[in-house]
Order: C-alpha cells, then sequence, then structure tokens
C-alpha cells in the first residue's frame, strides 16, 4: 500500500499527496515565506522543526536551498516525508499547517537566467510543415541539436498574474510597410520548466546536468505569432515571446518524479556520443491544457504527454553548457513546446487551429483559432501512481487586452 500522510485532504483526489511534497512561497496576510504543499495545506517550513540550518529558509525563494546542494534536498525530503506520516510528530506539525484557501502564492523562485527549447518532434514537425510544407517540415539540424534560443528571466511570472495582449510590428502584405499594431494571433505554449538547481563551470555531461536538476513546474510560453512571423529571421524570437512566460507556483521536486521517468523516444538519426543517455531521462507525467472564455466555463483543448519529447532537459542542459556557458542556480529551461501526435495532443492553438485555417470550437459554441481578451488559460499536469498522483497544481493565466499607446507610437512625422 503507498505511503500515507496522517492530514486527512492528502488521501484521494489532490496533486498534492505525500509521495509530492512540492516547494512554493505564500502569503497568507502575515508575510510571503516558504511552504511545502500536502492536500488541502501548506505546511510553513520556517516554523517547523526541519533539523537543517534555519537560514536555508530564511527567504522568500528556495534558490538558498537549491544552492545547498543534492544532499541537503534528499534530507529535506526525507525529514518532510517523516514529519507528515508519522504520527508521532503530528502534535508538534499540526499546528504548523496553513490551508491553501484564500492563500496567495508568489514566485517559488528567483529565476536568474531563462533559455526556451524547440524539442517535440510533433511540434517542430507541425509547425514546420505550417511554414516550409512537409518535406522540408524539420530544419537539417533538428535531429542532431536541442535548438533553443536566451528568453528573458523579467518576463516569468507566476499563475494567477495576468497577461496583457502586446504591441508590436506586424508584416505588411506583400511590399507594404510593416505595421504596429495589437497581436490578433496571440497564442500558448504548453511546456515544462526545467529548474538548475547547481551551478556549472565548463562542459558537463547528460549524467551530472541531470544531477543537477531540482525540479520542475508547468510553464506557457506565450507567443505573438503574428510578432513572431516577421521578426524571426535570421535570429529566432525576440518580441513575440518576451511578453510573458507563466510558470505553475509548486516546485516538483526530481525526487518525487522518480518512478515516473521514462526514455526518450527511438532516434530518426544517431546521436552525436556527448547527447547520448546513459539512462531514461524524460517523465510519464499527463498534460492538459484548458481554455475558459470570460465569464463562462472551461473546455480542455488538448491532452498530451512530457514523454513525447525528443530531447530531455538533461541533454538540452548538457548541450547548453558545450560552449563553455556556466549555469547558475535558479536558471529555467522550458522545455519547447509539447506536442502528441494526434489532433487533439498539440501544445498550441496554432496546430489546434492549423495556423487559423480550421478553428476550434469550444464546449459553449465559441470559436477560437487564437486567445480573445478575457479568455482564460489554464495547464495542469500530473504523473499518475498507483492510488495517487504528483500533481503540479495549475498554471493560468487571463488574457487582458492590449493598453492604449502613447499617441507618438503611431504618429507620422516623428
Ligand atoms: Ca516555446
Amino acid at each position: 500500500m503507498a505511503l500515507q500522510s496522517w492530514v486527512a485532504s492528502a488521501a484521494g483526489d489532490t496533486d498534492f499527496p505525500i509521495q509530492n511534497l512540492p516547494y512554493g512561497v505564500f502569503d497568507d496576510g502575515s508575510g510571503a515565506r516558504l511552504g511545502v504543499a500536502i492536500g488541502d495545506m501548506i505546511l510553513d517550513v520556517v516554523r517547523v522543526d526541519h533539523g537543517l540550518d534555519t537560514a536555508l529558509f530564511a527567504h522568500t525563494e528556495w534558490n538558498a536551498v537549491m544552492e545547498a546542494g543534492p544532499k541537503v534536498w534528499a534530507s529535506l525530503r526525507a525529514r518532510l516525508t517523516a514529519l507528515l506520516s508519522d504520527e508521532t510528530h503530528r502534535s508538534m506539525v499540526e499546528p504548523c499547517l496553513v490551508s491553501r484557501q484564500g492563500v496567495q502564492l508568489l514566485m517559488p523562485f528567483r529565476v536568474t537566467e531563462y533559455t526556451d527549447f524547440y524539442a517535440s518532434k510533433h511540434h517542430a514537425f507541425n509547425v514546420g510543415t505550417m511554414f516550409r510544407g512537409a518535406d522540408k517540415a524539420l530544419p537539417p539540424n533538428w535531429l542532431s541539436i536541442p535548438i533553443g534560443y536566451n528568453g528573458r528571466a523579467s518576463s516569468v511570472v507566476v499563475s494567477g498574474t495576468p497577461v496583457t495582449r502586446p504591441w508590436g510590428q506586424i508584416k505588411g502584405a506583400g511590399d507594404d510597410l510593416p505595421s504596429f499594431g495589437r497581436s490578433g494571433r496571440f497564442d500558448l505554449e504548453l511546456e515544462l520548466g526545467a529548474i538548475v538547481g547547481q551551478p556549472s563551470s565548463g562542459m558537463i555531461s547528460v549524467q551530472k546536468a541531470d544531477d543537477m536538476i531540482f525540479g520542475y513546474v508547468l510553464l506557457n510560453d506565450w507567443s505573438a505569432r503574428d510578432i513572431q512571423a516577421w521578426e524571426y529571421q535570421p535570429l529566432g524570437p525576440f518580441q513575440a515571446k518576451a511578453t510573458a512566460t507563466t510558470i505553475s507556483p509548486w516546485i516538483v521536486t526530481k525526487e518525487a518524479l522518480e518512478p515516473f521517468r521514462t526514455a526518450t523516444p527511438t532516434r530518426v538519426r544517431p546521436l552525436l556520443p556527448y547527447l547520448r543517455e546513459p539512462g531514461p531521462m524524460l517523465y510519464d507525467i499527463e498534460l492538459e491544457v484548458a481554455l475558459a472564455p470570460e465569464s463562462k466555463s472551461e473546455t480542455v483543448i488538448s491532452r498530451t504527454n512530457y514523454k513525447e519529447m525528443y530531447y530531455s532537459a538533461a541533454q538540452q542542459l548538457c548541450h547548453h553548457t558545450t560552449s563553455g556557458c556556466s549555469m547558475r542556480v535558479g536558471d529555467l529551461l522550458g522545455s519547447g513546446t509539447i506536442s502528441g501526435p494526434g489532433r487533439n495532443s498539440y501544445g498550441s492553438l496554432l496546430e489546434l487551429s492549423w495556423g487559423g485555417k480550421a478553428p476550434l470550437t469550444l464546449d459553449t459554441g465559441e470559436r477560437r483559432s487564437f486567445l480573445e481578451d478575457g479568455d482564460t488559460l489554464v495547464l495542469r499536469g500530473a504523473a499518475k501512481g498507483e492510488g495517487f498522483r504528483i500533481g503540479f497544481g495549475e498554471c493560468a493565466g487571463r488574457i487582458l487586452s492590449a493598453v492604449e499607446l502613447p499617441a507618438w507610437a503611431n504618429e507620422e512625422g516623428n
């Protein structure tokens, strides 16, 4: 029988059973502090007797714990598991539990730098087919190299933060001048974010890279397709991806995901030796995307799985260091859009509506090619165990209409 917690709500239908114990930052009105989700409750880690250096927890982010290294990560998790499963600790621990109801969740860690990848073959093939045709869908480098770009740490926000529709430069018809307007093709990208918990200097192996990862969050790489289509050549995405990147508020630790490890798919072409994995480095995590128009109920528009990825976070992190690029505690790596093989398993509206040619019909009867103002987009994910699930909670954002621009932005004569 699976391990049980004495916290009643940690049994049954919850993202946060005793097997999960994800790390977050919460504010219940008496200041931001570190917490661990258990059922409907949050364990106030600062107040409980965790047996570790209290200085690690005297912050409003988990970076100091990450920096302390894998031995501390393991001790903390073992201690929390004992405190929350063993009845003998109950009278001491129970006063340190706070209800999750009404509590504000904040950014769980300070994002040092942010890199986003492009690692689902289905996604790359779909997007490539739309732009270049099926014959040339995958760029020649794609099967050999984890493609990525350096994003902006400043763009990363926690779930629940509203997302304002961006303005940007959009291609004109034919040879016409471009225009400066509101993005009309604002989209989501369903991704998993890997959090680097240890620094590196010099090139590191795939195994070492895996050891450096602290945990994972859901990640939505909001993308303005019309801005992207005009700006991306020849250096890749820039402003199209800089509006916001939303992450879920709970860091699911790598240790909690261990039982769900699975191998990357069969290679189409052999990888160079440095990128080969010594063992399974993806995870079986079921994922879904839900869209709710303003004041209406949601429709699940996609279901997929993280195991569909062609490259793991460990391979991406290894490749990231090949140049000698040093990685730092708190670096965030976006997996790339996670699309499965089927029409209902795509991780972006660009693919789900096939570039707007085949709009989706929601359960409310409304149609969507891209996101409308007032839409709320929610990502969910969980690894499914025997009688429990390791859930990520929600990664949600509501679209606000674009801001009013200053008059000079579109005036002639400047
Ligand atoms: Ca992306």
